[in-house]
């Protein structure tokens, strides 16, 4: 193992499912898995999930929806604002499409008219995020072109749903009153849809009340906390990227992994465990890190640049406080040069 790897364990993935599920239940859970289950790979978390229980995977995009249905049969979502030519593809694999203007409502429609194969879609309510989304004033005109669609036989309005600012509980509490609204004013016309779904991981742990039935969730299934956020019960750390000792310096060790392999550099001054205890970063290159030097430093050693393990050292959110992102964007952007190891 000479190069930097990603260790990624299966059974602290599902053991934190498992605590989602417990924590949302009645509600459901929605695996969000985008960025390749954020930069986790899917080819081995779709299956592990999928065993876990899980009976709703999120997509984000069609192309990754695709790739999700290609290793389950559960119900696949995918929410972003799609070509006619992959809301087709998505359409004839059964992905459920989230729809939240009339133009694309308008393209699903065609699609599934001219293909003869119905849509399942779940129609976004603008909460006050501003992101997609039908405005309130919208509303009426998408409830009835996707009711007449529906009463067709072309569509199926499987949901209803939204994204939380999370910016403060009494902005969250409005808009869950106009979610509520749009939902009567779809019922009142008819429609039935089978799920509500309102939150992302922060609403949906720590606010029971506007769960709904359905809960999109990602980071905390991954072991990331929110940024600034409290610990979450049940919740471990998922994965942990080491690096080789590469050459020893005179006052600095040479590790290998740096900005090439997608860690901001930014990050030093961020310290890393070695075998013989933490050390600052002093620089980061293009493939190394210059660190503080330790006893007994030797080219058969790893470091720790965040996971669990040894003592002290950062998980990723903490390494992503220092540059003010979140614990996902230092794992997604990794790049393929760093090796995803599974272990169980
Ligand atoms: C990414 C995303 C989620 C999941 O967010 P987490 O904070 O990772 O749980 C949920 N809903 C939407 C619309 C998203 O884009």
């Amino acid at each position: 193992m000479s190069s930097p790897a990603l260790e990624i364990s299966r059974g602290a993935f599902r053991r934190n499912i498992a605590a989602v599920q417990a924590r949302i239940a009645p509600a459901a859970l929605m695996l969000v898995m985008k960025d390749d289950a954020y930069g986790h790979g899917l080819h081995w978390s779709v299956p592990e999930a999928a065993d876990g229980g899980v009976e709703w995977f999120g997509g984000y995009d069609v192309d990754t929806a695709l790739r999700i249905r290609a290793l389950t049969d559960r119900k696949v979502y995918a929410w972003a604002t799609s070509t006619v030519e992959e809301a087709e593809a998505a359409i004839t694999a059964g992905i459920h499409l989230g729809v939240g203007s009339a133009q694309y409502l308008g393209d699903v429609i065609d699609v599934a008219a001219r293909t003869g194969i119905r849509a399942d879609v779940h129609l976004k309510i603008d909460t006050g995020l501003h992101r997609n989304g039908f405005r309130p004033d919208e509303w009426a005109d998408a409830v009835a072109t996707a009711r007449a669609a529906e009463e067709r036989g072309v569509v199926r309005v499987v949901g209803v749903w939204s994204h939380l600012a999370e910016a403060s509980d009494d902005e969250d509490d409005a808009a869950q009153r106009l979610f509520h609204d749009a939902v009567r004013r779809l019922t009142d016309a008819g429609g039935r849809p089978e799920v509500l779904h309102l939150t992302a991981s922060a609403a949906s742990w720590w606010r029971p009340e506007l769960r709904g039935t359905l809960n999109r969730i990602g980071a905390f299934c991954y072991g990331i906390r929110s940024a600034d956020g409290p610990e979450l019960e049940g919740i471990e750390l998922i994965s942990r990227l080491t690096a080789p000792v590469a050459e020893i310096g005179d006052d600095h060790v040479v590790v290998g992994v740096g900005s090439f392999h997608g860690l901001p550099s930014t990050l030093c001054g961020a310290r890393v465990a070695t075998p013989d205890g933490l050390r600052r970063i002093l620089s980061i290159g293009g493939g190394e890190m210059h660190v503080e030097p330790w006893a007994g430093a030797q080219t058969d050693q790893r470091v720790v640049v965040f996971g669990p393990g040894r003592d002290g050292e950062a998980d990723a959110t903490a390494l992503a406080e220092r540059i003010d992102t979140v614990g996902e964007e230092i794992i997604t952007r990794l790049t393929p040069a760093v090796r995803r190891v599974i272990v169980d």
